[in-house]
């Protein structure tokens, strides 16, 4: 096997890309298997006016995995990505079942499972978790290998307001001080440039200490996307299971430019109906493979 198998746990909605619905297709166009838990199943996003459906609870979660263990599913997993999850008690479940795939997997020899962890929790000031959840986080990313924070989730977690590059850095300092190795904060707003967001790429090696940085910007689309930061999360899974990390965060910058273009050009512009702003995931699989362009990725001093 090539290792292209990934556990995603992340929503589920019925109506437009969110979540699983965002994530699953652009991982299975690049040959992936996508086994995923749906953390809740809902009619839609929860920007609409209204939302119906089922949310799972801590049992259920544990019966699922109970499933994958009975078959011995687990060691196929070479990577796990968290997304939405919103329940403090399966957050906290999470480093449980990766440390279970890791000693799963070190037992038939297989290569170690890369744990992605989209901590969702927020956007734009507004945090729709509770705070139990943030803490729960702040544990769980001491086990994960990368954290895809947005700007708020970021500040949040680190309380350092995220706001241009050098509080970004701080932020994502906290990341590694809490163990995570490979941080990417998706994308912040600059006072002195408001046609671009900036990101930052930060990596620190536990062995050494020694932390290097990427930065880069990428052109601002007036108006807020949903589903963008799950597409990106499962792009970079896709990238860097070939490219290196600052490569791999440029062709998921990329990937996002296209379908954020995308929808504006099928009526989704920014300040469009919510069902218009549904990203357009399925209209353009060439560019979620092969994105028109890069964002460049360059390295901090
Ligand atoms: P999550 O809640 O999953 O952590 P998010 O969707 O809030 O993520 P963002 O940083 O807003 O995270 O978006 C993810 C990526 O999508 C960014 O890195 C950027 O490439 C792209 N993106 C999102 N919104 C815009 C926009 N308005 N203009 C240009 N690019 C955008």
């Amino acid at each position: 096997s090539d290792d292209k198998h990934v556990l995603s746990i992340q929503s589920h909605v019925t109506h437009g890309y969110v979540g699983n619905k965002a994530a699953t297709f652009p991982l299975q166009l690049h040959g992936f298997d996508v086994d995923a838990i749906n953390t809740v199943s809902l009619s839609n996003h929860s920007g609409y006016p209204v939302i119906k459906g089922h949310r799972m609870d801590l049992e259920e979660f544990n019966t699922i995995m109970e499933g994958l263990r009975a078959n011995d599913f687990l060691s196929d997993y070479a990577y796990v990505l968290t997304g939405y999850i919103n329940n403090r008690d399966i957050v906290q479940q999470v480093a449980a079942t990766v440390t279970e795939i890791r000693e799963a997997r070190q037992k038939q020899g297989k290569k170690d499972v890369v744990f992605f962890c989209d901590p969702v929790m927020g956007d734009d000031g507004r945090l729709y978790c509770k705070e139990e959840v943030v803490e729960a986080y702040r544990e769980l990313l001491s086990h994960a290998d990368v954290a895809t924070p947005n700007y708020f989730e970021a500040s949040i977690l680190s309380t350092v307001e995220v706001k241009d590059l050098a509080s970004a850095i701080e932020a994502a300092n906290w990341f590694h001080t809490q163990g995570t190795p490979t941080v990417v904060i998706k994308s912040f707003a600059m006072a002195d440039d408001p046609t671009h967001l900036r990101f930052l790429l930060s990596y620190r090696d536990k062995a050494t200490g020694s932390t290097k940085r990427y930065t880069g910007v990428v052109p601002y689309h007036e108006g807020r996307y949903t589903g963008t930061g799950d597409v990106f999360a499962a792009s970079l899974v896709v990238f860097a299971h070939s490219d290196p990390m600052d490569l791999a965060v440029g062709k998921a910058m990329g990937v996002l430019q296209d379908l954020i273009k995308a929808t504006i050009e099928r009526g989704g512009s920014g300040n469009a109906t919510l069902s218009s702003r549904e990203l357009r995931v399925t209209s353009y699989p060439d560019q979620l493979q092969h994105p028109s362009s890069v964002a460049l990725v360059t390295p901090l001093p």
